[in-house]
């Protein structure tokens, strides 16, 4: 994982008090806002964000599970937020792994495209979407590490736990 740990940081706290230019969401199929760190960033972004949501959801009937779009970020310290729809955990045989994989791998190339240096990623769906832990921190690290085989941007991607359940898993699989 030498390539994958010469640009990524873990980190615990709230991820909207974190300067980077690109701040991933994780947001439900609406766009309009819901519980957890979905909450928090709009309650700390402010109003333009939900407003931009909106207008996207108008425009393409919000987002799918495992695609990501972006807004800017209102109040945040932050140029851009990368709303991503992560699965919900159903019992892992309805293509949970593969959307999880794909809300990283697409909120990198977004942020990419934009030309970010720098992103923030929150432990996508192991909260109110109840994903196994382990099993998500495993895809995360997975999805990231394919993607940093091959691209160069974003050069510093940071996973912000809110959790040190989840920080606890995430270091251990860093450094095996
Ligand atoms: P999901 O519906 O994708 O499970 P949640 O917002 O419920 O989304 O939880 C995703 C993860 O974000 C959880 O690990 C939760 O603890 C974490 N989280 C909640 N608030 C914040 C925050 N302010 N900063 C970073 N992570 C957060």
């Amino acid at each position: 994982m030498k390539n994958l740990r010469d640009r990524l940081e873990l980190t615990i706290g709230d991820i909207t008090k974190i300067p980077v230019d690109a701040i991933v969401n994780a947001a439900n199929r609406s766009l309009l806002g819901g519980g957890g760190v979905d909450g928090a960033i709009h309650r700390a972004g402010g109003p333009a964000i939900l407003e931009e949501c909106k207008k996207i959801r108008a425009a393409r009937g919000g987002c799918d599970t495992g695609d990501a779009v972006v807004t800017t970020a209102g109040l945040l310290p932050a140029k851009w937020v990368i709303h991503t729809v992560g699965p919900y955990w159903k019992g892992g045989q309805n293509s949970e792994a593969a959307l999880l994989a794909s809300c990283y791998r697409k909120s990198l190339k977004l942020a990419a495209g934009l030309g970010c240096e720098n992103i923030s990623f929150p432990n996508i769906s192991t909260g109110v979407y109840g994903y196994p832990k382990e099993a998500a921190a495993s895809i995360a690290l997975d999805a990231i590490a394919g993607y940093v085989a091959q691209e160069t941007l974003p050069s510093k991607i940071i996973l912000v736990c809110f959790d040190q359940e989840n920080h606890s898993i995430l270091q251990l699989l860093i450094n095996q």
